[in-house]
């Protein structure tokens, strides 16, 4: 491991960098894009896969360590198996992680981990096919517990299912996803809806605090305090069940809890750096990568600025870009 930290100017250590490889989707989510898609960006203001390969290698001896690919969904640009095969060879660069709503799992999964990919998110917020259809609005015959179970073949760990609750959508459903945590060593994190994107259909009726989902899963069995999934060190609080080999965790984004211990810039589709989720602050690393400009004062100067927090709580819901278009 190299010894080099990057802080910020709180003191943070930021050694994370969350890279959107496309805002395209092969999903419509209710919470995150409206179901004619968005303004996409055109392909020739889109990083390849080569200018995000020399982003990260000159970030990487600043401090750097751990990379996520995420979108859009990542999995629908070809060749993905490719770029976690080049961002495998930086050095420094010591974990690679991908956010996916899994549908191409059970064929990626397997050439994805054989390239160098560590782990994955899998974003799932049913286990029942018409629900599946109804929050995603694509019919893609998809199964989450089959790509799931793909992944834990391939030998991805750890493998994290993020189920956004949706209060009269998918809430009865906590019990489920929990239950899976008993037979699996999966770990279901359950997040809080966040004011962001279209979401012309949601409302903050539909937001299910986290002390509502903690009942839910208190509901199931004793939930005993956990230290979660070993590696990757995110934002959510975890439990586990008597026995379990998984654990199950609620990540609460519209309180302040994490925002101390924020350790993760982003990088968007067409190479802006943003250096929190929320704000609107950008640093455009492209132009600059595309002008054989050094990228580093640039990478320093965008941290000096990371806020302190985020401002979710005052914000109206849509106020915000969506999720698929900064790299959620
Ligand atoms: N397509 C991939 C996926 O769905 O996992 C990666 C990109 S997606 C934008 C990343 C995560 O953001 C997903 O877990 C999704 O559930 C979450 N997300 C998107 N919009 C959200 C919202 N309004 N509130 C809470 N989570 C949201
Ligand atoms: Fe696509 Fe992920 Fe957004 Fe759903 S949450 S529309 S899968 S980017």
């Amino acid at each position: 491991m190299s010894g080099v930290t990057l802080t910020d100017q709180f003191g943070r250590s930021i050694e994370y960098l969350r890279i959107s490889v496309t805002d395209r989707c092969n999903f419509r989510c209710t919470y995150c894009m409206p179901l004619a898609g968005l303004p996409w960006l055109p392909k020739a203001e889109i990083l390849s896969y080569e200018e995000i390969v020399a982003i990260v290698a000159q970030l990487a001896p600043l401090g750097l360590r751990r990379i996520r690919l995420t979108g859009g969904e990542p999995t629908i640009r070809p060749q993905l198996v490719s770029l976690v095969q080049q961002l495998r060879a930086v050095p420094g660069v010591e974990d690679i992680s991908l956010s996916t709503n899994g549908v191409r799992l059970p064929e990626l999964a397997q050439p994805l981990r054989d390239a160098g990919l560590d782990r994955i998110n899998m974003s799932a917020d049913s286990l029942r096919a018409d629900r599946i259809v109804a929050i995603a609005r694509k019919s893609l015959a998809f199964d989450p517990v089959v790509s799931l179970k793909a992944a834990e073949a391939a030998g991805l760990s750890p493998i994290k299912i993020n189920v956004v609750v949706l209060r009269g959508v998918n809430d009865d459903e906590v019990g489920d996803f929990a239950r899976l945590t008993r037979d699996h060593p999966w770990h279901v994190r359950f997040i809080e809806l966040m004011p962001v994107g279209d979401m012309r259909e949601l409302t903050w009726e539909h937001v299910v605090p986290t002390a509502e989902i903690l009942d839910r899963l208190s509901s199931v069995d004793v939930l005993v305090p956990d230290d979660g999934p070993s590696r990757g060190n995110g934002p959510a609080a975890y439990y586990r069940y008597a026995g379990a080999p998984g654990t199950v965790g609620v990540i609460t984004p519209m309180t302040h809890t994490y925002c101390g211990t924020c350790n993760r810039v982003r990088l968007t589709a067409d190479g802006r750096l943003r250096t929190c989720l929320f704000g609107d602050h950008e640093v455009n690393l492209r132009d600059a990568l595309r002008a054989g400009l050094p990228l580093e004062p640039l990478f320093r100067d965008a941290l000096a600025g990371k806020p302190k927090e985020h401002a979710l709580l005052q914000m109206q819901v849509g106020g915000l870009r969506a999720l698929s278009q900064v790299g959620g």
